[in-house]
C-alpha cells in the first residue's frame, strides 16, 4: 500500500448549498476496483446546480466531484492494467456494463447510466474507489489540475464529432464559460475557418482570442456586433438559454448545424418554423465515452490548452471556501481547482 493512512477525509454536500467534512475508514477495494488517491478536483457549475437542490441527481449527504485526477493507491483482485503509483484521470460515468449501449461503447445511453459525483458518491474525498475500467492513464506532460478538465473536454469533443466540421466552416460559439473556451479550441483544431465567441465577460473573451478565436462579441457592449444573420455554418449553444437558442437559429445559414450543449433546466420556446425553412440540423450532446483517449492526446500535445482557464486553486481542507467562491461568480474565476497536497497525511 502506497499510503499507510487508514483514514479517508470526505467533503459532503449536506443540504441546500451546504457542505461538511468528516472522516471515515478507507473503503475496501473489491474485485475489479481501484482506489485512487485524489490529487485534484475541478469545481463545476453542475456541482453548484446540484447543491441548489435540483432533484434529478443524488440525495444529500453525498460527496460531489466528477472532474478528477489522482494516483492509483491500491488495486483489487483481478486488476492487471493498473499499478500503485500510476497517474490517472477518472471517467465518472458508469453503466450496467451488459446492455447493448454499454457493449457498443455508449454507456452514457445505458438505462442505468449514472455518474460518480452526480448520482453516486464522487471525488470530494482523499481516497476514492472506482471500477478499473473508469481510469485513463496520464502522460507526464499533464499535471493533475489540468487533467481534471479531461472530463469537461471529452463532453465538448463528443459534440464536435457530431457536428462533422469541414475545413473552412464558419463557426460561432455562444457562452463564455469553460466549455465555450474549450469549444473555440476544438473548432480550431477541427479545421473551422473563422471562429467567433459570443459572451458577456471581457476577461474571458480576451482569453478566447489568445486561445484561437478570430473574433468575439460582448452582448452587453453596444459597440460589439455579432456576426450577420444567416452567416454561420455551425453554431454551438453552450449557454442554453431561450435567448441564446433564438440567436443560434438566427445566425445559422440555410443548411447549418446547431449543437445544443448548454442546459436550460426547463422547457424553452424554439422557432420551429425557421428551423424547418432553413433546413437546420439540431444536435444534442452530453457524454462521449469513446473520445477520452483523444482528449488526453490533445491535452498532451497542446492542441487543447487548459492551464489558462485554471484561475484559482484551493487546498482540499478548504473545499468549502472553494465552493463559496465559485458561487460568488466573480468574472475572473473561470475554473476553480481543489488540490490535495501529495505529502498531506503521508509518512512516505
Ligand atoms: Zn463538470
Ligand atoms: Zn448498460
Amino acid at each position: 500500500m502506497r499510503n499507510p493512512s487508514t483514514r479517508n477525509q470526505i467533503w459532503e454536500w449536506t443540504g441546500l448549498n451546504a457542505v461538511m467534512s468528516r472522516e471515515a475508514e478507507r473503503a475496501d477495494v473489491g474485485p475489479g476496483q481501484v482506489e485512487v488517491g485524489i490529487r485534484a478536483i475541478g469545481i463545476c457549475g453542475t456541482d453548484l446546480h446540484i447543491m441548489s437542490g435540483h432533484a434529478e441527481f443524488g440525495e444529500p449527504p453525498l460527496p460531489l466531484g466528477h472532474e478528477l485526477a489522482g494516483v492509483v493507491e491500491r488495486v483489487g483482485a483481478g486488476v492487471t492494467a493498473w499499478r500503485t503509483g500510476d497517474r490517472v484521470c477518472i471517467d465518472p460515468l458508469t453503466g450496467c456494463g451488459e446492455c447493448g449501449e454499454c457493449l457498443s461503447g455508449n454507456k452514457h445511453r445505458c438505462p442505468d447510466a449514472g455518474e460518480f459525483g452526480l448520482r453516486y458518491p464522487g471525488g470530494w474525498q482523499r481516497f476514492m474507489v472506482v471500477p478499473s475500467a473508469n481510469l485513463y492513464r496520464l502522460p507526464g506532460a499533464i499535471g493533475f489540475a489540468e487533467a481534471t478538465q479531461a472530463e469537461t473536454l471529452h463532453c465538448c469533443l463528443g459534440g464536435i464529432d457530431k457536428l462533422d466540421v469541414r475545413i473552412g466552416d464558419r463557426a460561432t460559439v455562444i457562452g463564455d464559460g469553460p466549455t465555450g473556451l474549450y469549444f473555440v479550441q476544438l473548432l480550431r483544431a477541427a479545421g473551422a475557418g473563422k471562429v467567433r465567441l459570443i459572451g458577456m465577460r471581457d476577461y474571458r473573451l480576451q482569453l478566447a482570442l489568445e486561445l484561437g478565436a478570430d473574433e468575439t462579441t460582448n452582448v452587453l457592449a453596444a459597440d460589439s456586433l455579432p456576426p450577420a444573420a444567416a452567416s454561420q455554418d455551425i453554431v454551438i449553444d453552450a449557454a442554453g438559454t431561450e435567448t441564446s437558442l433564438a440567436q443560434s437559429i438566427e445566425l445559422l445559414k440555410i443548411g447549418g448545424r446547431l449543437l445544443l450543449f448548454g442546459l436550460a433546466g426547463k422547457p424553452i420556446t424554439v422557432d420551429m418554423q425557421t428551423v424547418v425553412l432553413k433546413e437546420l440540423s439540431l444536435l444534442g450532446s452530453t457524454n462521449a465515452p469513446r473520445v477520452w483517449s483523444r482528449v488526453i492526446g490533445m491535452m498532451a500535445s497542446g492542441q487543447a490548452r487548459v492551464k489558462p482557464l485554471l484561475t484559482h486553486a484551493y487546498p482540499f481542507g478548504e473545499l468549502d471556501r472553494a465552493i463559496a467562491f465559485a458561487r460568488s461568480q466573480t468574472d475572473e474565476a473561470i475554473k476553480i481547482i481543489v488540490t490535495v497536497d501529495e505529502n498531506q497525511g503521508e509518512s512516505q
